[in-house]
């Protein structure tokens, strides 16, 4: 393990805290995953490559890590406090799908984003295939913290202790905003009383239902992530991440669900809560709404990939701001970050073409994670500097603004020993989750292309020979050929770019 402690912001203390494994050499680590009733927009997919910042940086430091993305495929209604519809629902009537079909396929969806942004593979359990560990818990914390009503199974905040303090609700002006927030449902103890099981209203079925000792029904969103956290972690486990919004209701539901579980006294002690640290990404925000799944057309990563960029490009936009800061989203940002991976690409190649040069029969320098630190495979005085560096920034809360820069750094340095230089490196692109990307690679079809890229290479060797035998005249006609597809053909990029679709 690296020598820079790891410090981390935790939302529960509002301090920033050195993170302290529950088991030592262990990270376990719990994010709250997508409502897969419909695509994710880029907004959410910002809050797993924070998670996936995290782990990685989890792993960068030498922590075996074990990160659950739960899938919340039955129980979350269109209010986070328990009102409304339930979204699986509503989208299957409204798509005339069962609520099953509707869950399977965009989670499929989810998880190809979730490839396309170079997330690490993470555990994906299913809500629904938790339903009797609800059930049990739900049996287990009803006599002494919760109460029926006709439409469910309730959780009374008030037996608890410190309910809320992790939305620092607790003021008066806090409570008062909750309350606005929050419905009323007839026979509630507290407003913030919210539902653990709801019942099939008499006379209607669901298309997700479940016997339980209070009737046919489905069990509630925030029961869901405490029983796979506690199944697949065990409390307390070291972190629970999640977007900002959940740390106003869900999260300190959760929290007061786990309290009851564990029969656990107040938050002086965070482990009470079920994890050590918790962790908030804050969103990222478009002025024009395009971000509400509401809107027609929202900002899904296909709709980047369809005009041009490269899903790493958002990644690296997402990088490119503290995870704590909120972030905005717009083309020219994200064209600003495609050409900055662009350009570092092209660094990475002259190392590449170096090395090649000079150990034409070598295999190339490959960072051994598991039995050394990075730092440990530098002797080079420079380079080992801007590896310090490097990791204290991502140390620091997670400092990926100034990771990079570092990492730029590396890319830069001149009259270093080559094999450490590139060892160096292929680590950050690790740790960032910047994996290398060839021309080829980066160059995207977006739908309704009428070419392809290989087809596109073809004609431009075909150019090119034209070209050199003097034969201007058929090599415009192939450069127009191409645009007639949509193909710009880019002669002299600084880049090293030749086309673009
Ligand atoms: P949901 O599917 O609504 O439960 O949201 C999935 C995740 O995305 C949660 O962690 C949310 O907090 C997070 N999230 C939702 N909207 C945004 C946004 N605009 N920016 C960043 N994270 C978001
Ligand atoms: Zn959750």
């Amino acid at each position: 393990m690296t020598d820079t402690p790891l410090k981390l912001f935790n939302s529960l203390t509002r301090e920033l805290e050195e993170f302290i494994p529950v088991h030592p050499g262990e990270a376990r680590v719990y994010s709250c995953g997508p409502t897969v009733y419909n695509y994710q927009h880029i907004g959410n997919m910002r809050a797993y490559v924070f998670a996936d910042t995290l782990g990685r940086t989890l792993r960068w430091k030498g922590y075996k890590l074990t990160h659950v993305v739960n899938i919340t495929d039955v129980g979350h209604l269109t209010s986070d406090a328990d009102e409304g519809e339930d979204k699986m629902e509503r989208m299957a009537a409204k798509e005339g799908k069962s609520a099953w079909d509707i869950a399977r396929f965009y989670q499929d969806d989810f998880e190809r984003d979730l490839g396309r942004l170079n997330v690490q593979p993470k555990q994906h359990p299913r809500a629904t295939e938790y339903v009797e560990a609800m059930i049990a818990w739900g049996t287990k914390i009803a006599p002494e913290h919760c109460y029926e009503l006709d439409s469910g199974l309730y959780f009374d905040v008030s037996t608890v202790a410190d309910y809320g303090r992790l939305a620092r609700a607790v003021t008066e002006e806090g409570a008062e905003e909750s309350r606005g927030r929050i419905d009323t449902v007839e026979g509630k103890r507290n407003a913030a009383d919210f539902a653990i099981w709801r019942k099939t209203p008499a006379g209607e079925t669901r298309q997700m239902e479940w016997d339980s000792p209070w009737g046919k029904g489905a069990p509630g969103w925030h029961l869901e992530c405490s029983v796979m956290g506690e199944k697949l972690l065990g409390f307390p486990f070291d972190i629970h991440t999640g977007g900002i919004d959940h740390r106003e209701i869900h999260h300190p539901n959760e929290i007061a669900q786990n309290q009851a579980f564990c029969g656990c006294g107040g938050l002086d002690e965070a482990t009470h809560s079920g994890a050590k640290i918790w962790m908030h990404n804050n969103f990222l925000v478009e002025r024009s709404g395009k971000m509400s799944k509401s809107s027609g057309e929202f900002l899904r990563l296909q709709l980047l990939v369809d005009k041009g960029y490269h899903p790493l490009a958002y990644r690296m936009m997402c990088l490119q701001a503290h995870y704590r800061s909120e972030l905005e989203f717009s083309w020219e940002g994200l064209g600003a970050a495609l050409t900055r991976l662009k350009r570092i690409e092209r660094a990475y190649s002259r190392l590449l073409d170096q090395f090649e040069e000079k150990h034409s029969n070598e295999s190339l320098p490959y960072p051994r994670y598991r039995e050394y630190t990075v730092e440990e495979q530098l002797t080079h005085f420079g380079l080992l500097n801007i590896a310090r560096q490097f990791s204290f920034a991502l140390s620091d809360d997670l400092n990926t603004p100034e990771a990079i820069k570092f990492f730029e750094e590396a890319l830069r340095a001149k009259r270093v020993p080559l094999d450490e230089q590139i060892t160096l490196v292929r680590s950050m692109r690790y740790a960032l989750g910047l994996p290398r990307l060839t021309p080829e690679r980066f160059r995207l079809s977006p739908t309704g292309a009428m070419i392809r890229p290989s087809k596109v290479n073809e004609a431009l060797k075909e150019r090119k020979l034209a070209k050199e035998q003097g034969d201007y005249q058929f090599a415009d006609q192939i450069r127009e050929a191409l645009e007639a597809v949509g193909v710009e053909v880019m002669d002299g990029d600084p880049l090293g770019w030749e086309w673009k679709l």
